[in-house]
Parts: structure tokens; C-alpha cells; sequence
């Protein structure tokens, strides 16, 4: 090597052409790597256009319901009781109807009514830009958020000046400015706020697969931060020999135990009160037994298939509140576990049903029957666990409904007041299905969640079938889908 040959010296003829082929095969398939680069966006571009439209339409439908109460005139005197004012009523029937027909929760149908009203006739060029394809949903669902406690007046500069950065940012960072700008465009002080802010304090529980869950809570942001720091603090101080769980799993345990025990399982040493330093924990009630709930102990129902219980059978069993659980949890549940109720359901056994249909009053074995049976709330999508809910008889016992089975449901405060305050119907078939009609006239069936207790269509199961069709006809009730978000029009 002379250090002066060039790096095609010396090589064969031809070599030159390979170089260009390969430089012309190159970018061909960059050329096609960019098209399709290109042919996503275009899709995102058609998914925001009909997020758009989504909007349009679902703030059409809102304006028709309010023509049609506007329509039917004031309520009679006297004829509104608890605040249901024809307004109330027909956002109700509204919110339940868009729910059942997108199957969403009425939660989620609410927010849309609220989204889809602000994007058309307040943020005009949010929902343009919706409309374009040049912002994501979830860009404008920010702007709606960010502008939801300003005036409009002020929501209108506060858009034209936040909308370029909608264009050009991720989501999260669009966040960040558009926090940052509303601090210093809102007329409301930042203490009055946070007093709203603060009305809003909730915990919440989301199954998860797998045998988990989300134990979720919104909180102040000097209790949140202060309870994330004393759980990091009792995880690093956990720190022993062989113990090889990571600082997250650490933190979780240490949520259980402080929350199911009052105190943690080792030893916290100065763990409490560090808060970061922060002394913003005061009125949580940290590192106080009293405060923990010491002692307090949840009733939770576990069902377990006798088979299951007695190791003959790997059938899951059923923990209230979450759905299917490991054999082997439920039998250690069932064993030793005071917290647990434990209810044995056994396919044959339905006599159980039978009880004394004179009096108004529900039997408290009936009231676990049923609790068992539905789990959650019976209305299509809620999931407000039954233990929260009241004991409905779907036909008044005044006009002759029955204290049995086959005339009750759990249905959680709001849908009680639905079912009595609208014309939104519910009937009960009486073999353990709940069906609903809406405004529009469309009907939604719920499915128990268990089928403990008579079968479908037998003497005990209450009021005959009716229409139905015969039992011979239905499917088998393993067939049957779970109440949980599973909504629809009737199968049959
Ligand atoms: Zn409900």
C-alpha cells in the first residue's frame, strides 16, 4: 500500500456499475420507504377528518334533543320532582341513548356531547383544523380541556394563539405549552381553581388482565407527590439481602399494606413524614394508625364453584368487583382469609331463589343471591359494583311486582333515578336478563353476570317467559356474555 490508491484501484471492471445499481436500488427503496411514510400520515389525516365529522354529528344530535324538549313545552306544575326538569330529562335520555348506541359509558357520551358542542361552536378553527387533518383528536380534545374554565371571550385568543403549537408538537409537549399560556391568559385566580380542582378528589379500581388491577387516584398535587415519596421511602428502606424486587414493585406492596394493614410489614423506620421534605402531607393522615383505617376490614365476595374449592376442578372462581380469578387464589381466599365472603355456587342447587314474596322488603340471603348474580349495576355499560347499589323491583311492588328474583336488580342510584325519571324503559323477562329502551325505541339487553339460581324459563324463575322465545331455544348460560361492557341488541 502506497496511501494512494483510490478505493476503486485495483478492482475489477464493472465494479463502478454495481456502485450505481446499488445507489439506483437504494433509492428506489428509500423513494417507497417515503411514499408509505406518506400513506400513513394520509390515513392519520382521514382518521382526524372523521373525528371531525364525528363531532358534527354528535352536536346535530344534541341540538335535535333540545328541540324536542323545547318542543314539548314546560313540565306541569308540580310534575318535576328532585330537580327533573324537562331539560334534565331529556340530557339523560340523551347521554344514555349516544352510550348504548356507540357502547360507551354514558361518562364518555357525556364528555362527547360536551367536546363535540365546544369544538362546533366555540373552537371553530380547532375543529377546522380537525377537519384538515392537520391535528389529532386528541390535540383538540386538549384545547377543549385547557378552554373549558375560561370565558369564551378569552377561550378565543387563547385558541388563536395556542393552535399553531396543536400543529407542530406531540400531545404531551402541546400540554405543556398550553398549561404554561392558560396560567397566564385565565382571568380566575389559580386558588379559586384548585378549590374546583379539588371537588373532582376520587380513587378508583379498573380490571386488568391477567389476574391485576389499576388501583387509580386523583388527588391533590402536594398529597399525590408527598404519598409517592413516602412509598419510594418505605421501598428504599426495604432494602435487604436477597431481596431482589425492583423499587416499583417495592412501592406497590408497600400501597397494599399500608392501605389493607395500616402499616407496612418491615420495619418503616424514619420513613414517615418523608415527603421530600415537602411538609405538604399534613391532613393526609400519614403514619397514624387511626388514619390508615387500622382495622378496617372490606367484605368482599369471592364465588367459588364447589369442585373448584374442593381441588376437583380448575373452573376459575369469581371475586366481586374484578371478574375471574385463579383457582388457587379463590381456594386460599375461601380457606383463610377473613376479609372474604365466600359463596358456593353449585349448578344444580337453585331452590334457593324460593323465598317469601309478601313482604316488600328484600331477605338479606336474597340480597347476596342477587349480588352474586349481578355483580354490577344492570344498566347496559355501568359497572358500579352491586354491593353500591340499590335493590330495584322492576315492576313497583304497588302495582303488584314481587319480591323474588325474577323482579329485582341492582341498579346504582343514577339508573334507579333513570329508569323512575325518564321514559328510558326496563323490563324484566324474569330469568335473569334486564332489557332496556331507549328513546329512540332501540332496545339493549344486560346478562346476569353469574347464572346461580333457577334456569332460565323454570317455574321458580319467576315471571313467565312471555314472548320469549322457549328455553329449548337459548343458547347455554356459559354462552351467555358477561354484563361487563357487553351491551347490545338482544340475540335472540
Ligand atoms: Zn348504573
Amino acid at each position: 500500500m502506497n496511501g494512494l490508491s483510490g478505493p476503486n484501484e485495483g478492482a475489477p471492471p464493472g465494479d463502478d456499475a454495481v456502485v450505481l445499481e446499488s445507489d439506483a436500488l437504494e433509492r428506489a427503496m428509500l423513494s417507497t420507504f417515503d411514499g408509505l411514510v406518506s400513506s400513513a400520515q394520509s390515513a392519520e389525516r382521514i382518521v382526524s377528518a372523521s373525528m371531525a365529522l364525528r363531532a358534527a354529528q354528535i352536536d346535530k344530535l344534541r341540538v335535535w334533543s333540545e328541540a324536542m324538549v323545547a318542543a314539548e313545552g314546560p313540565a306541569a306544575a308540580g310534575s318535576e320532582p328532585h330537580g327533573w326538569t324537562p331539560a334534565v330529562r331529556g340530557r339523560r335520555e340523551l347521554v344514555f341513548e349516544l352510550a348504548c348506541a356507540l357502547r360507551i359509558p354514558e361518562s364518555t357520551a357525556d364528555r362527547l356531547f360536551d367536546e363535540s358542542r365546544q369544538l362546533v361552536n366555540v373552537l371553530t378553527e380547532t375543529h377546522a383544523a380537525l377537519r384538515e387533518g392537520e391535528i389529532s383528536y386528541r390535540h383538540a380534545q386538549v384545547m377543549v380541556e385547557q378552554t373549558a374554565t375560561l370565558p369564551d371571550e378569552a377561550a378565543a385568543d387563547y385558541e388563536r394563539e395556542l393552535l399553531p403549537f396543536a400543529k407542530t408538537l406531540t400531545v404531551a409537549k402541546f400540554v405543556r405549552v398550553a398549561r404554561k399560556k392558560r396560567e397566564v391568559l385565565h382571568p380566575e385566580s389559580i386558588t379559586d381553581r384548585r378549590q374546583k380542582g379539588l371537588e373532582e378528589r376520587r380513587v378508583w379500581l379498573d380490571p386488568l388482565p391477567d389476574g391485576m388491577t389499576f388501583l387509580g387516584a386523583h388527588l391533590s398535587a402536594e398529597i399525590g407527590v408527598a404519598a409517592h415519596g413516602r412509598l419510594t421511602e418505605i421501598a428504599r428502606a426495604q432494602d435487604a439481602p436477597g431481596d431482589d424486587r425492583t423499587l416499583a414493585q417495592k412501592r406497590a406492596d408497600a400501597l397494599g399494606d399500608l392501605l389493607l394493614d395500616g402499616d407496612t410489614c418491615a420495619a418503616e423506620g424514619d420513613a414517615a413524614g418523608a415527603a421530600g421534605g415537602s411538609g405538604a402531607g399534613s391532613g393526609s393522615g400519614s403514619g397514624s394508625p387511626a388514619g390508615t383505617g387500622h382495622g378496617i376490614r372490606p367484605k368482599v365476595l369471592v364465588t367459588v364453584p364447589m369442585l373448584t374449592l374442593l381441588g376437583k376442578s380448575e373452573q376459575p372462581a369469581t371475586l366481586e368487583g374484578y371478574g375471574p380469578i385463579d383457582p388457587h387464589v379463590a381456594r386460599q381466599l375461601a380457606a383463610d382469609a377473613p376479609s372474604f365472603t365466600r359463596v358456593l355456587t353449585d349448578p344444580v342447587t337453585s331452590a334457593i331463589l324460593d323465598f317469601d314474596r309478601t313482604k316488600y322488603a328484600v331477605p338479606a340471603d336474597l340480597r347476596l343471591v342477587l349480588r352474586v348474580r349481578d355483580e354490577v349495576c344492570r344498566a347496559p355499560g355501568c359497572n358500579s359494583p352491586a354491593v353500591n347499589c340499590d335493590v330495584d323491583h322492576s315492576v313497583d311492588f304497588a302495582q303488584g311486582g314481587t319480591t323474588c328474583a325474577g323482579n329485582l336488580s341492582h341498579l346504582c342510584r343514577a339508573h334507579h333515578n333513570l329508569k323512575h325519571h325518564t321514559r328510558v324503559r326496563l323490563r324484566n323477562p324474569g330469568d335473569g336478563r334486564i332489557e332496556w329502551t331507549t328513546r329512540a325505541g332501540r332496545t339493549y339487553v344486560t346478562y346476569p353476570a353469574n347464572t346461580i339460581g333457577a334456569p332460565p324459563g323454570s317455574a321458580q324463575a319467576g315471571a313467565p317467559p312471555g314472548d320469549w322465545p322457549p328455553p329449548g331455544d337459548w343458547p347455554p348460560p356459559g354462552d351467555w356474555p358477561k354484563t361487563d361492557g357487553t351491551i347490545g341488541p338482544s340475540p335472540f
